[in-house]
């Protein structure tokens, strides 16, 4: 199969639910979900399964959502549901936009393997990722380097020659 069917139907249910359940923010163009969330995201009950509205947005204008992908938002916007600002995209694509819209403050991705080691060198990708945000604590614990290391790629004193 390789998609995911949910019970989203084009019988005006979830579609009305969708419809009633936001605001079009004239300046944006999002449609604004307006009911309640799970971590910023629109959230619904539909015949007892728990739905995500941007998903559910997703798949009743747009159709099925492969299997492990998520549904993105250009917009940058949790609770919009406009099919038009949405797109599919992996959790890796989900995080480097997350990651570049400054959105993952604080929670930064785990190093990728290999480099976990005592050894650890940054990478250039890493060391804009640093950049960008986040704890210093908490990327020197995920990259095993001290946080003066953090500290001192953050103030170009290493790795002056990446912007
Ligand atoms: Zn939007």
């Amino acid at each position: 199969m390789g998609m995911t069917k949910k019970n989203y139907t084009r019988n005006g249910t979830i579609l009305g639910r969708l419809a009633y359940t936001m605001a079009i923010n004239q300046t944006t163009g999002c449609h604004e979900w307006t009911g309640a969330t799970a971590k910023g995201y629109g959230r619904f009950t539909y015949k007892t399964k728990f739905c995500l509205a941007h998903r559910a947005s997703y798949e009743v204008h747009k159709g099925p959502i492969p299997e492990k992908m998520l549904v993105c938002h250009h917009c940058d916007n949790p609770k919009c549901i406009n099919p038009d600002h949405l797109f599919i995209g992996t959790a890796r694509d989900n995080a480097r936009d997350a990651l570049t819209k400054g959105r993952l403050k604080g929670n930064p991705p785990p190093p990728p393997r290999g480099e976990k080691s005592k050894s650890a060198k940054l990478t250039d990708d890493l060391v804009r990722q640093i950049r960008q945000g986040g704890v210093g604590a908490h990327w020197a614990r995920e990259l095993g380097v001290s946080e003066e290391c953090i500290r001192k790629c953050r103030r170009r004193q290493t790795w002056a020659h990446l912007d």
